[in-house]
């Protein structure tokens, strides 16, 4: 039997074999899952349809995500290979990203050195690059989503849940993301392009960098008003210890203004870069 890499298939249980669960979000749950023909291992995605409903997201909007998640190609990027759909649930099948989720490591290790926070923001930034240059938006970018490929290093992931990504048009404006990490122009109820995920990236590298949220709270109104103004602290005892370049990165990304908030591909000439990745190398 030949499995499609386009149509849209039924009969999920007939083709794949559940292993375990793997993570639990808003719009399902996560199975680490195994091909019965081939034995090749692959986490499904499975997405009960009356929770899509019941959260105003419709089935049409859903298979334009599939759509626009299918252009997508890059090794930084999950990379969905099939999709089911039967009478209660659609099902995506993507590749099985084994070292577990950036929450994770991030509570195993504390935080980043900067050499590592540096290898890893570079790529961040370079598949956010090219989200950019098709012109689409994650939107929700944050440490669940970001998933690790292996326990052996702490930089190679591969991007994923994109639940609610979108075709960026003149007309983006849904208040969208996860508290703590949304641009504040999302928050405001403005137009918002790509700088986003740009934003996100400054609070992820933050948190690597420190190892806490930039804007904590007892509740989420609470994190949501803190992360509208935008008021970040670098006061806490970790800061002390972190470099002028990468704080000043962190601001960058952060900046509240979308239009002096860099782009992915600006903030990828950022010198902490060049000072850490290069300038660092042992003298011969
Ligand atoms: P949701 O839209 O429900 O948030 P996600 O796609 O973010 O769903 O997945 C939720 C969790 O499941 C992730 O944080 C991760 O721990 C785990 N997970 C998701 N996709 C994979 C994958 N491809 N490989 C391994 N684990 C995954
Ligand atoms: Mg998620």
């Amino acid at each position: 039997k030949h499995l499609s890499k386009v149509a849209i298939m039924t009969d999920f249980e007939n083709d794949f074999t559940v292993i375990k669960e793997l993570g639990n979000g808003a719009f399902g749950t996560v199975y680490l899952v195994e091909c019965i023909d081939t034995s090749e291992m692959f986490a499904v995605k499975s997405i009960s349809k009356q929770n899509v409903t019941a959260n105003h997201v419709n089935l049409t909007n859903l298979m334009n995500e599939i759509k626009l998640i299918r252009k997508l190609d890059h090794p930084n990027i999950v990379k969905l290979h099939y999709v089911y759909e039967s009478s209660t649930h659609i099902y995506l099948v993507i590749d099985y990203v084994e070292g577990g989720n950036l929450f994770s490591r991030i509570i195993k290790r504390k935080v980043y050195n900067e050499k590592i926070a540096a290898k890893f923001t570079e790529k961040l930034l370079g598949v956010l690059s090219y989200l950019s240059s098709l012109d689409i938006a994650h939107r929700d970018l944050k440490l669940e989503n970001i998933l690790m490929v292996s326990e052996e290093n702490d930089y190679d992931f591969k991007l994923a849940d994109f639940g609610l990504a979108a075709e960026v048009t003149e007309g983006l404006h849904l208040r969208c993301g996860s508290p703590g990490y949304i641009a504040p122009e999302v928050l405001r109820k403005c137009y918002y392009g790509s700088k986003v995920d740009v934003f996100s990236a400054g609070v992820i590298l933050y948190i690597l960098l420190c190892g806490k949220m930039p804007f904590p709270g007892n509740n989420i109104q609470d994190i949501l008003l803190r992360n509208r103004d935008c008021k970040i602290s670098f006061s806490r005892e970790s800061w002390k210890n972190v470099s002028k370049l990468a704080t000043a990165l962190v601001l960058k990304l952060t900046e509240p203004v979308a239009n002096f908030r860099p782009s992915a591909k600006e903030a990828l000439s950022d010198p902490w870069f060049e000072h850490q990745l290069n300038f660092a190398l042992p003298q011969l």
